[in-house]
């Protein structure tokens, strides 16, 4: 090879063909294209209520011209702050249909927290419920879904106007529809801008062609246990299954025996889960009461499904297809996708999170040359298609970091393709410690840690050293264990430099509603007792 000769560049597609995206519809039009053919089909179905597809498009067109009337226009913020609700699914597309723009944040963050994002994101309208208003502050236009409190507006009265108060707006594919902000387990939370041709882009990569690559039916209901906040819910429960015409089963809050009691009842096909959840599923001893063999497809996502978590679900639900996506908020959300779930499937490994989505590219570059590897080889996962965001909030540097000259998307995520073009996640670029310059995968020793009998759940973060630069160490959710016996069980697996310095007993991993877990929180600990 001569000096001068150019790397090879390794480049990854789908098996599934590229096929034609309609990127040019607002999202709002894009998601209720079956309404025609499922006019009277179950859209929404709550434990209290069902909403066909008519009344889920009339009930937002309504909202839509209500939050018009209230002088919401065309690139305006709106604050999502609800649970699992209607009034959620309602409020977004209504905000869509404005060509506004939607920002959503867990009900449950502080006054501090929502103040914050509601001053970051500029937003004029919250819609929420009553017990959220004081931590809003002053001087924003609120509406609440229950009896609204003095200078708030109520969600039905609202909503009584007429869908041909709705005014004309010229939504451009590259208008912002939502702003999001990834989930902040590895640094601040940052602003990320989605447009309708990105989401539009992603969920057609999802549902459509000949053979979608996640094949949903109309007869399917679709289990939203996750938070809608979230934009693994938010696009591939909400958006995706109101494209493919599904019914979704929405779910306020999870407690294990009534959402087995909601998934028996209402027949549910599809479940959307991420690995706390799998791990209830698995763990709890009220799922044999219960018949679940509706479900026909199981999908993890949003952090690393454990190999032995997987196999004890798939213990349970022997009928179901279990598989993995892969996210991230700013791709758009989705990189990859079992295989498994397509119409016409192919077969799929344990442990991968699936294939790279239909219309886009995929490489592995090494982190430090920048040059993409071959298959099987470790390096960073980079994305290109017209499903990734459009950049962060106010924040052009960062973009810049992140989106190269060349369109690509660094994600910060460790993985490689194997032979079978299937993806698998090593770690986060950010996470992996530096032991003397050798790399420790977090994650792979927390596998190791939790497929021992006596180990529930554990952490692997890194510790300031004098001498090595940083050690790994554990937080580990044990019984009948000392700190010896887990340090020596590691030890004898590991090469020398992935052996752990100190185990920390701990009653709970602090871990995200997503699941991810919340490593700044435990490097706080760490910093606190040394
Ligand atoms: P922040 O960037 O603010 O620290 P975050 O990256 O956790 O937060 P999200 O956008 O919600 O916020 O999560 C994306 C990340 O989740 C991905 O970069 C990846 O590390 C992880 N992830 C998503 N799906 C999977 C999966 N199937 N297996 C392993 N990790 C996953
Ligand atoms: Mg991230």
């Amino acid at each position: 090879i001569s000096s001068n000769s150019k790397p090879q560049t390794h480049i990854f597609r789908s098996k599934l063909p590229d096929i034609p995206i309609p990127n040019h519809l607002p999202l709002h039009t894009y998601c209720f294209h079956k309404l025609p053919r499922c006019a009277h089909r179950p859209c929404l179905i709550s434990a209290t209520s069902t909403y066909t597809y008519a009344a889920t498009h009339r009930a937002s067109r309504k909202l839509a011209a209500g939050m018009s009337k209230l002088g919401i226009k065309k690139s305006d913020v709106v604050m999502i702050l609800l649970p699992n609700s209607p009034e959620f699914v309602f409020s977004f597309m209504a905000t869509s249909m404005l060509g506004a723009v939607v920002t959503t944040a867990n009900p449950s963050y502080t006054a501090a927290e929502i103040s914050k994002q509601l001053a970051t994101s500029k937003a004029k309208l919250v819609v929420t419920h009553s017990v959220h208003v004081p931590k809003i502050g002053y001087g924003l236009k609120v509406i609440t879904v229950d009896d609204p409190p003095e200078n708030c507006l109520r969600f039905s009265e609202v909503s009584e106007a007429e869908e041909s108060d709705i005014p004309e707006v010229e939504i451009s594919p590259e208008d912002p529809v939502v702003l999001l902000f990834s989930s902040g387990t590895t640094g601040l939370a940052k602003g990320v801008v989605l447009t309708h041709k990105s989401l539009v882009t992603s969920v057609a990569q999802q549902v459509e062609g000949e053979n979608p690559n996640l094949y949903l039916k109309e007869e399917d209901v679709v289990l939203c246990v996750l938070p809608l906040f979230h934009i693994f819910s938010m696009h591939s429960v909400m958006m995706v299954a109101l494209r493919a015409g599904s019914g979704v089963l929405l779910i306020e809050r999870f407690e294990i025996r009534s959402l087995l009691e909601m998934v028996e009842k209402h027949r549910v096909s599809v479940a959307m889960v991420v690995p706390p959840l799998v791990v209830a599923l698995t763990k709890s001893p009220a799922v044999a009461e219960y018949d679940l063999r509706s479900i026909r497809m199981v999908m993890s996502g949003a952090a690393p499904l454990g190999k032995e978590v997987e196999e004890a679900l798939k213990n349970r639900l022997p009928h179901a297809i279990l598989g993995q996506g892969y996210g991230m908020t700013e791709a758009g959300p989705v990189l990859s996708m079992c295989l498994g779930f397509a119409k016409d499937p192919y077969p799929t490994k344990s442990g991968s999170c699936g294939t790279v989505v239909r219309n886009a590219e995929l490489k592995v570059i090494d982190p430090r040359t920048g040059y993409s590897l071959p298959r099987n080889k470790h390096g960073e996962i980079c994305i290109r298609g017209q499903q990734i965001m459009k950049g962060y909030l106010n924040d052009e540097k960062a973009t810049a970091a992140t989106i190269d000259v060349d369109g690509w998307l660094h994600t910060g995520d460790i993985g490689y393709v194997d032979d079978d073009d299937e993806i698998f996640i090593v770690d986060r670029v950010k996470e992996l410690i530096k032991f003397k310059g050798y790399q420790v995968p977090p994650a792979e020793l927390e596998d190791l840690l939790v497929s021992h009998p006596c180990i529930a759940d554990a952490a692997v973060v890194p510790q300031n050293d004098d001498v090595a630069g940083e050690v790994p160490v554990a937080f580990v959710v044990g019984f009948h264990l000392t700190e010896q016996a887990v340090k020596d069980f590691v030890a004898k697996q590991v090469v020398f430099y992935k052996r752990l310095h100190k185990v920390y007993f701990i009653d709970a991993i602090p871990k995200s509603q997503s699941g991810k877990i919340l490593r700044k929180e435990l490097k706080a600990k760490l910093t606190n007792t040394s």
